[in-house]
């Protein structure tokens, strides 16, 4: 380099006078740049780059490269491949190069675990870590065989479906957490379970095997129970029935009473003595009489075998108390004609007052009289085979109470 610089001089500059005057000058050194502070004529650098410590020299160690002096103990100590070094994790002494192909593979170097559970560990030991104590590895829950992370195994398990609790019967034996319902239903020991019999009335409790052999001991007080129930159900129908029926009444002082088979129950009434047909019971109003229409089809008494006849009474009703006694009301029979033709209809029709020295229309006694009050020979038997009073074997009477008329029609 500085030959070259030197023979350039000399080209520019043949002249050796001025050549002197060159060598004379004043010149900084080549690795000014790099830090050397040396500066002097010039004919003296050569022996200054001889020491110069930014001047590049072969390497110590023969390793072929240039290295500036200042460079060379580093170089020589950390990168040199010919140096002699030491694995820092190991301790083994190695070339400079092989120890660069060592980095990064010696076995004592500790490393962060791949599996990131943070720990450190020397990389020969870095399957067994993997294997046997990584946080992070995957194990199978011992109660239901699913892979967690070791470090969060312990917390599923703690709520495992799986995992098996205390019987909170305390019965011998733990029971899989998702199978602990069932078992108490179906399977446990020690589980007080009713006796069957507890809709009856039974208070037994006990276990499985106690409620059975209870069961089985027990069959006569299960059946008092269950009678005892039937019984009270049996009341309670006929509560329901009388509600019922006490709904249902008529309570609107006439009745319109529908007499369906009428050709049997009159060959019935001529073959048979005192054939009664009798209404349904009906009230005058709300709180009223309680009444009942009879029919003698074959007719009863100054009717007999020549007419129809029919009859009220007076049932003892519920309001009785309350009522004026004796009964007073106009009583009313109408017997339809169903001519298809409503304007050609003729209506039979029998009223009467009640007679307030019958002892009829008194209060009735909780037996009342077989006999009411009416018209023993209300329609003659030619009469009714005359006009359309029977139609679809179908005869409809009305029996109408009129509080309000004192006087029949
Ligand atoms: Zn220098
Ligand atoms: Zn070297
Ligand atoms: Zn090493
Ligand atoms: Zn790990
Ligand atoms: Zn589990
Ligand atoms: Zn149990
Ligand atoms: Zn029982």
């Amino acid at each position: 380099m500085i030959k070259f610089i030197i023979s350039k001089i000399k080209k520019i500059y043949p002249d050796p006078e001025s050549e002197k005057a060159i060598m004379g000058s004043v010149v900084y050194c080549i690795h000014h740049k790099e830090g050397c502070q040396w500066s002097d004529e010039l004919r003296k650098l050569k022996a200054h780059l001889n020491t110069c410590k930014h001047d590049a020299v072969l390497c110590a160690a023969h390793c072929g490269a240039m290295i500036p002096r200042v460079l060379m103990q580093d170089h020589l100590r950390y990168t040199c491949p010919r140096r002699r070094a030491n694995c820092e994790h190991c301790h083994t002494e190695f070339s400079g190069s092989a120890l660069e192909e060592h980095q990064g593979n010696c076995g004592h170097e500790p490393i962060y675990c791949e599996n990131k559970c943070g720990a450190k560990v020397q990389r020969r030991h870095t399957q067994q870590h993997l294997q046997q104590h990584c946080s992070k590895r995957l194990v199978p829950c011992r109660h239901c065989g699913q892979k967690y992370t070791q470090d969060t195994v312990c917390a599923h398990g703690e709520g495992c479906a799986r995992a098996p609790v205390p019987c909170p019967q305390r019965c011998a034996a733990p029971v899989p957490r998702d199978l602990l319902d069932a078992h108490l239903r179906d399977h446990c020991t020690a589980a007080a379970l009713p006796c069957s019999f507890r809709d009856a009335g039974c208070r037994f409790k006990g276990s499985r095997q106690a409620v059975e052999r209870h069961t089985e001991e027990s069959c006569a007080q299960h059946l008092c129970l269950v009678s005892a129930v039937a019984a009270r159900q049996a009341r309670q129908l006929d509560a329901l029935r009388a509600a019922v029926a006490r709904l249902s009444l008529n309570c609107t002082g006439a009745l319109v009473w529908r007499i369906a088979d009428w050709t049997a129950k009159m060959a019935e009434a001529k073959c048979k003595d005192g054939v009664e047909l009798v209404s349904p019971a009906f009230y005058t109003s709300q709180y009223g009489y309680k009444l009942q229409a009879s029919l003698f089809l074959n007719g009863n008494g100054a009717g007999e075998s020549t007419h129809m006849s029919v009859y009220i009474k007076i049932l003892p009703g519920e309001y009785d108390a309350l009522l004026r006694w004796p009964f007073a009301h106009t009583v009313s029979f109408t017997l339809f004609d169903q001519s298809s033709s409503p304007d050609r209809a003729c209506n039979i029709v029998e009223s009467f007052v009640p007679d307030p020295t019958w002892k009829n229309f008194q209060r009735p006694s909780k037996e009342p009289d077989a006999l009411g009050f009416g018209f023993p020979r209300f329609v003659s038997h030619e009469m009714l085979k005359k006009r359309n009073f029977v139609k679809d074997d179908i005869m409809f009477l009305r029996v109408k109470v009129d509080p309000s008329k004192i006087v029949a029609v």
